[in-house]
């Protein structure tokens, strides 16, 4: 069994698009497989093939391909040539002394030009198969099921299939910057539009030096697993400390939150907009805390002309909770760090600040050149395709 078939859903939906979405699917399953002794990975028929190096281990490639974005379901794959007989014998060949309680055979035609339909080959192989094995058919459960497709000039038969993480070919929907915290919710928020098909650039902002390090330590790990899902990944370590130290002299404590944020959000759409993103992406939930009313969301929004998209915005914290520990991101959000969002922040922010209240109050700054200066001097890190395991070690190491 030399060859993966991936099977692409949604993507199969877009029109005139689609093969520039397959083309960019062909080539993120390239950039993934990569070391992995993968010969080929080509489009097929409404497929994709990748084609196994005698050195290919089924189970590493599988591996990397749960977590390619676009990809619906795969399965380890075996080729024959277009003939019952010898679909029979090499499916045969392959499953050796595999036993099985009940079996079925399930073809599809992808091209049509064979001359039998799809059910009087199922009755040919499965008939052959039956003879050989001795095994009960069972169309209805049935613990094996051979799927056989039909192509042009062959056959792919497979034994089991797994599901693909779903969603669009990363690139597919353009570029956005996420603002990464160390908590919980911005990682998800960021693999969420990354699912979508957007690749993310990562923003984050720290207090060092008035606070520790330790939060732009918890962002390269996550931003370590963010690029699991994508092939590189860049971060901006932006300086905060020194703007909330001004914020604080001029800003009445109540509305200092909504200052920052606001703050954080025009430097981050001016990162954006030097570096290609098209939106800003957030781990806003309505109603979690203080800042994230709809009062003081719409306040914070009005900071920036480009969208702001919260893909976690009508999510209960459980939901998120449970999304970030399948993504891996939730044993490192929960490690405590000293989060900027602590330094100079008020016991007792508003939670419905106006804009007009916090536009005057912003007036006794010095708002563009706080963040002409941030930006600029943010601090760029790349992260490049990096898989699970080489993650966790790193983290093991501290
Ligand atoms: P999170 O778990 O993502 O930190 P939260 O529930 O703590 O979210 P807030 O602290 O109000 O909520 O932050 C709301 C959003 O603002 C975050 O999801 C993130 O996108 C952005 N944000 C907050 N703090 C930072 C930071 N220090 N650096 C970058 N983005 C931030
Ligand atoms: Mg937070």
């Amino acid at each position: 069994m030399k060859s993966i078939v991936v099977h692409y859903q949604e993507i199969a939906l877009k029109g005139r698009n689609r093969p520039w979405f397959i083309s960019r699917l062909v080539n993120n399953i390239r950039r993934a497989t990569a070391g992995l002794d993968v010969r080929a990975v080509r489009p097929l028929m409404g497929r994709i093939e990748i084609v196994l190096g005698p050195e290919a281990r089924y189970e590493l490639v599988r591996d990397r391909l749960f977590r390619v974005f676009g990809i619906a379901n795969f399965g380890h794959a075996g080729r024959a040539p277009l003939d019952i007989e010898a679909i029979a014998a090499a499916i045969l060949g392959d499953l050796g002394d595999t036993e099985t309680p009940s079996f079925r055979v399930s073809v599809k035609r992808a091209d049509k030009r064979f001359p039998m339909k799809s059910p009087e080959i199922e009755r040919e192989v499965g008939g052959r198969i039956k003879l050989a094995k001795g095994w009960k058919v069972d169309l209805d459960h049935a613990a094996l099921t051979i799927t056989v497709e039909m192509m042009a000039s062959e056959a792919f038969y497979t034994f089991a299939k797994d599901r693909g993480p779903g969603g669009l070919p990363t690139g597919a929907s353009g570029k956005v910057a996420c603002l990464l915290s160390g908590g919980i919710d911005s990682p998800v928020a960021a693999w969420r539009m990354m699912k979508r098909g957007c690749s993310g650039l990562l923003v984050h902002f720290h207090s060092y030096p008035f606070l520790s390090r330790a939060s732009q330590e918890k962002v390269r790990e996550l931003a370590q697993v963010l690029t699991t899902y994508q092939q590189h990944t860049r971060l901006f370590l932006v300086a905060f400390g020194e703007i909330q130290r001004q914020v604080v002299l001029t800003v009445p404590a109540p509305l200092r939150v909504v200052v920052y944020r606001r703050l954080m959000v025009r430097i981050a759409d001016r990162i954006a907009r030097t570096h290609g993103a098209q939106a800003l992406v957030t781990g806003e939930v309505i109603g979690q805390v203080a800042s994230q009313t709809l009062e003081n969301i719409s306040v914070i929004a009005a900071a920036t002309d480009l969208p702001i998209l919260r893909p976690l915005v009508g999510m209960d914290k459980e939901e998120i909770v449970a999304e970030s520990i399948r993504l891996g991101t939730y044993e490192i959000s929960v490690v405590p760090d000293q989060d900027c969002c602590q330094l100079f922040t008020p016991k007792h922010p508003a939670t419905r600040a106006t804009r007009f209240a916090v536009e005057e109050a912003e007036s006794h700054l010095p708002i563009e050149t706080m963040v002409a200066e941030a930006a600029a001097g943010a601090a760029i890190e790349h992260f490049s395709f990096l898989t699970m395991a080489e993650v966790r070690p790193q983290r093991a190491d501290g």
